[in-house]
């Protein structure tokens, strides 16, 4: 099953009076990944913080799949990646895993989980402990155990965060795959403008602070994203397409004396 998410008016300003989201509508197709684009501060965990529960709205609604958010992620599966991988420490890899899927009542199977750890090139460090992993190697182990649940939903946040090029650009190639063949309805929030690109369906750029919408670009490139894809043309197209976007957004914000 995948999930469509729906805001309404969402709106979030903290207690002291920050106003990270102004009212905002959104619709997130299910079993499509869509790539939250926007400046540091502007908002983007606030609202994907707000998509998993973790956050309440001040104003305005958010539905997922048809029912209220608390309702369906209480039972739909719903994974969240943060930057800041947060893993059990006193748990090995594949005891990290496990208890994801016993949380979610999923049976352990140990070919599966072999097979997400080999997906995210951590074979051989199964029965390790996080900290004995690098950064970036624990970023890919907390990616191997949300993907372990087959979620309805998973939530991404700036995830490649503390993941090297190398090993970035081996995910961005590898994990697609999964949530795609699963139907996972998939939100990623990045900074980075060529990872939007080159993972999602649709990228919706927001301004500065306090976040809306300011440009929702469908990014039609074929899938599976072929191995040549910096290469095309449409690819650049959508880069350029989403950096104009972006100063578009902050153009709008700085005051009229500046511009
Ligand atoms: P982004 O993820 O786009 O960098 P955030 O959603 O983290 O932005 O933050 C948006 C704004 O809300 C920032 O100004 C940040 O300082 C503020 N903010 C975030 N979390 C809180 C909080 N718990 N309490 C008060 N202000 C917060
Ligand atoms: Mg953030």
């Amino acid at each position: 099953m995948s999930v469509e998410i729906h805001c309404n008016g969402l709106a979030k300003t903290y207690p002291g009076g920050v106003e990270a989201v102004r009212p905002l509508d959104l619709r997130l197709e299910a079993g499509q990944t869509t790539a939250l684009v926007g400046p540091s501060g502007c908002g983007k965990s606030t609202l994907l913080r707000m998509m998993a529960g973790l956050e309440d709205p001040s104003f305005g609604s958010l539905t997922i799949g048809g029912a209220p958010a608390a309702e369906t992620l209480a039972r739909a599966g719903l994974a969240v990646v943060f930057q800041d991988p947060s893993l059990l420490p006193w748990r090995t890899v594949r005891q990290n895993i496990e208890l994801a899927l016993d949380l979610a009542r999923k049976p352990r199977k140990g070919s599966d989980i072999a097979q997400l750890i080999h997906l995210v090139g951590l074979d051989g460090f199964a029965d390790t402990r996080p900290a004995a992993l690098s950064g970036g190697m624990r970023q890919r182990a907390a990616m191997a155990r949300a993907l372990s649940t087959n979620p309805d939903l998973l939530l991404m946040d700036e995830p490649f965060g503390a993941v090297d090029e190398l090993t970035r650009a081996q995910l961005a190639a590898d994990l697609p795959g999964i949530w795609e063949a699963r139907g996972t309805t998939t939100v990623l929030v990045t900074h980075s403008v060529t990872e939007a690109v080159t993972l999602s369906d649709r990228i919706v750029v927001l301004s500065p602070r306090p976040a809306t919408v300011v440009a929702d670009l469908a990014i039609d490139l074929p899938r599976p994203r072929p191995s040549n894809l910096k290469a095309l043309d449409a690819f650049q197209f959508h880069v350029d397409a989403t950096f104009a976007a972006l100063s578009q957004g902050v153009a709008k914000t700085l005051p009229k004396a500046a511009q």
